[in-house]
């Protein structure tokens, strides 16, 4: 199997899974997979950590590209279901489980010990030609590290990384709208607010003033390495997924059409109702002279 020829990725490697953070060890269990959660070691089993790149190069609208396209998580369903049968095949009796964001594992740390990129002050993983335009999906085993070249070829290096930090320029602190010459905090940032169900007066003009409906991509877009990958055009996903059903803006008429046709439930802020996406439209449609805009 090949990776980047078959599927299109082109980031992928593999690191034994005694080297990743384990945060949800019910996951590995659920998937079949022995950890010893006293000790904290798995001594045989291993992480395949791939970069799956979704910007697609639409221009940015009213949501975060991620949302642009349809859920990454049909994607990535759709990406195991084909790859699991044929390692499966290779490998009768061995075990694979695919994951990708409800991981097992601190995802962004393992992809950084794979030599996939490095850490952001953004708290993003930075990739050289993707920048923090990718998500990290993985497949774990029960087979060694080094078993997985034996399966897929043109992986990169199976040697464990230490983990690496951004160069530290600080353009995302300052593009940051909310974070007052830092990054936001979790809580705080715009794409959280964007999600809530409950927003303060505050929040909602936060929401307003910067015309975002769902998500928020200033760091992401202040950062050099992003710069440069649109430049270069490495940032463009070869990815046919990510590339179709493109809506970046969201407006009444278009939610309406999407609730109507059934393709609402196939986005990735479909796990809210659609009263919130409703709700951050009204508010980026406000007028800044409106009573209500200033109460
Ligand atoms: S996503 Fe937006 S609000 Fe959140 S940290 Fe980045 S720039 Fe700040
Ligand atoms: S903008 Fe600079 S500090 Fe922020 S993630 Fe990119 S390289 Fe790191």
């Amino acid at each position: 199997m090949n990776l980047t020829r078959d599927y299109g990725i082109k980031y992928a490697s593999a690191i034994p899974l005694s080297e990743c953070i384990v945060t949800r060890p019910y996951l590995l269990h659920r998937a079949g997979l022995a950890y010893d959660s006293n000790s904290k070691i798995e001594k045989s089993g291993s992480v395949l950590l791939m970069l799956i790149p979704y910007y697609s190069g639409s221009p940015p609208g009213n949501i975060s590209v991620y949302s642009a396209p349809r859920d990454y998580h049909i994607y990535f369903n759709e990406l195991f279901s084909s790859i699991i049968p044929e390692l499966q095949k290779l490998m009768p009796g061995a075990v694979f489980c695919g994951f990708s964001d409800h991981s097992p594992i601190d995802e962004r740390d393992a992809a950084a010990k794979a030599g996939l990129g490095v850490i952001g002050c953004n708290r993003l993983l930075i990739n050289e030609e993707y920048s923090s335009f990718c998500f990290i999906g993985e497949i774990i085993s029960d087979i060694p590290a080094d078993e997985w070249s034996r399966l897929i070829t043109g992986l990169l290096s199976v040697k464990v990384q230490e983990v690496k930090n951004c160069s530290g320029c600080g353009a995302c602190e300052r593009a940051c709208p909310v974070g007052g010459g830092c990054i936001a905090d979790v809580k705080t940032c715009l794409s959280n607010l964007t999600q809530k169900k409950k927003l303060t007066p505050d929040e909602e003009k936060i929401i307003a003033a910067n015309n975002t409906v769902w998500g928020c991509d200033v760091c992401q877009f202040a950062c050099p390495v992003t710069k440069k990958a649109i430049i270069s055009g490495s940032i463009k996903t070869p990815i046919k997924f990510f590339r179709e059903n493109i809506i970046s803006t969201i407006t009444d008429e278009i939610l309406e059409d999407l609730i109507k046709t059934g393709e609402y439930s196939l986005r990735a802020y479909s796990w809210r109702e659609p009263d919130v996406i409703r709700r951050n439209i009204s508010l980026t449609s406000r007028d800044t002279d409106d009573e209500d805009y200033n109460k």
